[in-house]
């Protein structure tokens, strides 16, 4: 379905929403059927060089503990994660070298030889020769969002950075053959509704095997703690007029999500969104990859909630997806 900005605008203002979410759950439906893809995620390392105004992990945030699991730590979560039936594992991380390039390329190799899961990484931008190590270590997915399209507002909300060498490294991960996931964060301080709209206009254009949204959440000992959080129905929104405008790909109910509303992840999967994470983060370490208020406390995101997310998902009279959950978009 293609839809004009003015259009768009006016859905995300909640012109039509019975109409939208009742449209992008059959468009979800016709594209992955009842299958709800369900991911793993290792959270490798808190350490980040950067200074995202909006985020917990930041550099500048001195009172978050910081932490790195070892190699040997992050393969045997991997062994768990598979112990569990689940065959798509995600690795994310800050933006350091606190686990090496060469470290990732080991672990990305072990993994895909020990588990023969799909593995994506999260690692932010890196030239493009390291994004091909990893390929060819056996990385096969990419999630990379590029929280704007909008220069400016990028360049308030990532201090030293621009938003095109972002763009680019979208560009260089298509190119290499990884599928590709990117998105934005919605109601961050500055980013209109009008932008937001422009933008999934944008993306849609650029073309992604994934679609990532998260709300913004004011996290401790960010410039933007006392900042309003954003607003769910604007996130469910845009999901759903995402997945009308780009019917084949994954959308996940981002767990930012559970800090806000705690019926996301129901409301999130009737309104076109297909899959659902699970931070498999060890226990003593999961409290500091704290990005924002509430990440890794709601409690679906637990490792022995797995039986209740199965649960929420078959409640709704879908069906918990455990095999590698790849996108079905291809670039037209
Ligand atoms: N360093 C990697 C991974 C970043 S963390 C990278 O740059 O890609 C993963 C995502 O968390 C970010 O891309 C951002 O969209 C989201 N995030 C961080 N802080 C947030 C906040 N306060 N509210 C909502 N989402 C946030």
């Amino acid at each position: 379905m293609t839809f004009t900005f003015d259009e768009i605008y006016a859905l995300l203002m909640g012109r039509a929403d019975n109409w939208l979410y009742m449209k992008a759950d059959e468009a979800k439906t016709n594209a992955y059927g009842d299958e709800v893809y369900l991911r793993g995620i290792i959270e490798c390392t808190n350490i980040c060089a950067r200074n995202c105004l909006y985020c917990g992990i930041r550099a500048q945030n001195e009172k978050l503990k910081r932490y790195t699991l070892t190699v040997d730590e992050i393969v045997a979560t991997a062994r768990q994660i598979k112990a569990q039936g689940l065959k798509s594992i995600v690795i994310q991380s800050g933006e350091s070298e606190a686990v090496s390039d060469i470290e990732i390329a080991r672990i990305c190799h072990k993994i895909k030889d020990e588990t023969g899961a799909d593995i994506t990484l999260s690692m932010g931008e890196k030239p493009k020769e390291t994004y091909r190590l990893w390929k060819e270590a056996g990385a096969d997915r990419y999630l990379l969002k590029v929280e704007t399209l909008q220069d400016e507002l990028y360049r308030v909300l990532h201090p030293g950075y621009e938003l095109k060498p972002r763009i680019k490294c979208v560009e260089n991960l298509k190119n290499l053959g990884y599928q590709v996931g990117s998105g934005f964060i919605a109601g961050l301080p500055g980013y209109t509704t009008k932008m937001l709209a422009a933008d999934l206009l944008e993306l849609v254009q650029i073309g992604v095997h994934m679609f990532s949204l998260t709300p913004f959440v004011r996290a401790q000992h960010t410039p933007l703690e006392q900042h309003l959080n954003g607003d769910m129905d604007l996130v469910y929104r845009a999901m759903a007029i995402y997945r009308l405008m780009a019917p084949d790909v994954n959308i996940p109910v981002a767990s930012a999500c559970a800090s806000l509303d705690s019926n996301s992840k129901e409301k999130g999967l009737k309104r076109g969104a297909n899959v659902l994470m699970l931070s498999y983060t060890p226990d003593k370490y999961r409290h500091d990859y704290a990005l924002y208020q509430g990440k890794n406390t709601a409690f679906t995101e637990k490792l022995t909630d797995l039986k209740n997310l199965v649960d929420v998902i078959l409640k709704l009279g879908l069906k918990p997806g455990f095999d590698f959950g790849r996108s079905k978009y291809e670039y037209t």
